[in-house]
């Protein structure tokens, strides 16, 4: 691959939504068109300010309990998942319920509810608070615990350092994960692995293509929102290959123009959750201060979809 070395974008690709956030989308988007608002959503059925906000003009409210849902209503669960506990609340209240929660991460609860059938401790590598691990402990609670990157490691306790399994999070750093497992094993020379990777495919390409323009480029703009897990790690990602610089911008105003001194090629990203439009609005700014020739840089080919929760299969009588 050729470059010159005027002023430049370098757009990665596969950037943005994942399938999972696409059907997530979706799914309150034809919630509201079917049923008609309000559609209640628990917690923000993605993690961007900008689709949030969107779908609350549409008629989406979101919470942040179940318990917040009037009895009867519609409620969507969020791309993150939810524990079991979640779904039993939900019944107490007689809610109709769409389950959006993304099938990759579906797939890490059911490897946790195995390997707590099987009675390993189970080491969940993730970020403490995130919805999605606590959805996923919520599966075993008394046997997952949580490890939050390699300095976690030590302070590990099991029953049996034997029987001990370790999973992960969809949306971290591929490379810190295989950091933190390298310790883990250390500590647990028979850890058990997980069936197949728990980081998942978008994760994974998103930080390969990050990888590539990151290598020529002195500075990253990753547009997506701080409560991202996937965003947010584009942007250490970036960093850590080559960038001088890499920030988050939720949208193209947030970009501080000093970022762009002594700064000849500009990388461009976008997490997961992020809309195409948002990554066209910042190329427009950037093309207004001189940027205007962006290269898309495939990494990864991605064609990856999910069908849609089957609630709304079954009311829109899709067959699978
Ligand atoms: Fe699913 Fe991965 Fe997208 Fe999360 S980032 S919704 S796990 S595909």
């Amino acid at each position: 691959m050729t470059f010159n070395s005027q002023r430049r974008v370098l757009l990665a690709k596969p950037r943005g939504y994942c399938a999972g956030v696409d059907r997530a989308v979706q799914a309150v988007e034809i919630a509201l068109e079917k049923y008609g608002a309000p559609i209640y959503v628990r917690k923000q059925i993605v993690h961007n300010v900008h689709v949030v906000k969107t779908l609350e003009e549409r008629g989406a409210i979101f919470v942040e309990e179940t318990e917040e849902v009037p009895e009867g209503a519609i409620v969507v669960f969020s791309a993150h998942g939810v524990a079991p506990v979640v779904h039993e609340e939900a019944k107490g209240l007689s809610l109709r319920t769409i389950d959006a929660t993304c099938p990759l991460v579906t797939k890490v609860h059911k490897e946790a509810v195995r390997f707590a059938k099987d009675d390993y401790d189970i080491l969940l590598i993730g970020h403490e608070g995130h919805e999605e691990v606590i959805g996923t402990t919520g599966e075993a609670p008394d046997h997952i615990h949580l490890v939050d990157g390699p300095d976690g490691v030590a302070g590990v306790k099991v029953r049996d350092p034997e029987k001990v399994a370790w999973l992960s999070q969809t949306t971290l750093s591929v490379d810190e994960t295989i950091a933190t497992v390298e310790k883990l094993r250390e500590r647990f020379p028979k850890l058990m692995d997980p069936p197949s990777d728990d980081i998942c495919y978008a994760t994974q390409n998103r930080q390969i293509a990050v990888k590539e323009i990151a290598a020529l480029a002195q500075l990253v703009i990753v547009v997506g929102s701080t409560n991202s897990s996937n965003s947010v790690r584009l942007v250490e990602v970036a960093k850590e290959h080559g960038a001088d610089n890499a920030y988050l911008v939720d949208y193209a105003e947030h970009i501080d123009e000093s970022w762009l001194e002594g700064v000849t090629t500009v990388g461009v990203t976008s997490g997961a959750s992020v809309p195409d439009e948002l990554v066209q609005d910042v190329l427009a700014w950037l093309a207004e201060r001189g940027f205007g020739d962006v290269e898309e840089v495939e990494s990864v080919p991605e064609s990856m979809r999910f069908a849609l929760p089957h609630e709304l299969r079954k009311d829109l009588r899709i067959t699978p």
